[in-house]
């Protein structure tokens, strides 16, 4: 933890030797993008994820910039760029299909500062200096900024020497830093997991004591983190956590309490790590097949296992359309999402009739989803009646599962 007292004394400074990050790693548009800025007088650095990534010498999802530049003045120097946000503003700026994120350094606005009567921050949107920026951020690995111009590591909250220990410490006092904001609990824990980190005791008690504060959090907010955790090629181990650490209950409780039962469990981390080889193979993945995964066990204590005839498509539909409106109480779910969902289940349906009376099947635009969620049935033990084996070896070549290539 980094106590306030600390707020006021000067940063460490880290040269290129001690971090080896070189500057061909940076992304050339947010090289651009700083250069410009700094041509028009403003001060701006590279911060957050990527110098984390960098000097863990992984590659970094996208390159977030960090300037003393209001929104405004960011807009009048960078054109193709456009103010967002209501929460915070910040300007996005294009270039082809890339999306460069510039926000203005911020401060956390002190008593300002609009919140629940939980102590969950609603509005704090106030700029300020850069020692303010570091300090309003969530762990101190996530609070290095990299000037690209000396190639100097700017640490105000000792995440230099944390990374290097491979901890994580949050910015300031744990209980009051996830009351704030609890999605800080679900990228803690997604930061443990994903870059092999230690938890002190400490922080580790109170992201267990406050995790029922997610449920005081905006779905849409949830799904989002939710894809973070399960589509980016560690979804197993963020589940194995999540569970342990007692956090998916207020994330997705359906889900949580149907891991009570074994079967349920591993079906579910079957599917993730086969999303995690995806992962690794650069094959896409659809928040579909991930929450048609995760719904499942819930969907079949409603109505058993679909392993036979007997079930009929309007039971499975209403039973569909509970369980999905019940996860929306705690995680916002897209209608177009939802549909595939349904459609991936009704396959299990449709997949038990074979040879099928029309070779159409095979080109519905939910074939390979539906075939490739049987086959994960199957390896969790299901009996389909050699349902798996008969698609695999009727099927069109070119339409044969992405799971098995
Ligand atoms: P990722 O690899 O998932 O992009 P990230 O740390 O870069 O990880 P972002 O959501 O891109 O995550 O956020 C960028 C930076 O903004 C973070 O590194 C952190 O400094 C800050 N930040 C993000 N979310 C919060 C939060 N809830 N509270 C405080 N600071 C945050
Ligand atoms: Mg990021």
């Amino acid at each position: 933890m980094v106590k306030n007292n600390q707020e006021n004394s000067p940063p460490e400074l880290y040269a290129q030797p001690q971090h080896n990050i070189r500057i061909e790693q940076i992304d050339s548009h947010s090289r651009e993008i700083i250069h410009s800025l700094n041509k028009s007088g403003f001060k701006a650095y590279l911060v957050g994820g990527c110098i984390r990534d960098l000097v863990l010498n992984k590659d970094p999802k996208d390159f977030d910039v960090v300037t003393e530049a209001t929104p405004e003045q960011i807009k009048q120097v960078i054109s193709r760029s456009r103010v967002i946000g209501r929460r915070f503003k910040l300007v996005h700026v294009r270039k082809g299909r890339k999306i460069t994120e510039v926000s203005t350094f911020r401060s956390k606005g002190g008593k300002r500062t609009s919140k629940t009567n939980k102590g969950i921050v609603l509005r704090d949107n106030f700029y300020g200096t850069i020692r303010e920026d570091a300090f309003r951020r969530d762990f101190t690995i996530n609070s290095l900024y990299l000037d690209i111009n000396d190639m100097k590591i700017i640490d105000y909250t000792g995440g230099f020497k944390d990374l290097n220990n491979r901890q994580l410490s949050s910015i300031g006092d744990s209980k009051l830093r996830f009351r704030e904001d609890p999605i800080r609990i679900i990228r803690a824990v997604r930061f443990l997991c994903n870059l092999d980190l230690q938890l002190k005791k400490s922080l580790k008690k109170d992201l267990i004591n406050f995790a029922h504060l997610l449920q005081e959090i905006p779905p849409a907010r949830k799904y989002e983190e939710i894809l973070k955790l399960f589509l980016t090629g560690n979804a197993k181990n963020n589940f194995i956590t999540l569970l342990e650490l007692h956090v998916l209950k207020f994330l997705l409780p359906n889900t949580a309490n149907q891991c009570s039962n074994e079967k349920n469990k591993s079906f579910i981390l079957n599917a993730l790590s086969n999303s995690d080889a995806r992962v690794k193979k650069g094959l896409p993945l659809t928040p579909a097949f991930l929450f048609s995964v995760l719904l499942w066990p819930g969907l079949t204590e409603r109505i058993g296992d679909i392993n036979s005839k007997k079930t009929k498509l309007p039971t499975l539909l209403r039973s569909s359309n509970i369980i999905i409106k019940q996860c929306r109480q705690d995680c916002f779910i897209p209608k177009r999402i939802e549909n595939m969902i349904k459609e991936i289940w009704e396959f299990q349906i449709k997949l038990l009739k074979f040879p099928p009376k029309s070779k159409l099947i095979f080109s519905h635009r939910r074939f390979r989803a539906g075939y490739d969620f049987l086959l994960l049935r199957e390896e969790s033990g299901v009996n389909l009646g050699g349902a798996g084996k008969w698609w695999k070896e009727n099927q069109p070549k070119s339409k044969r599962s992405y799971q098995n290539k």
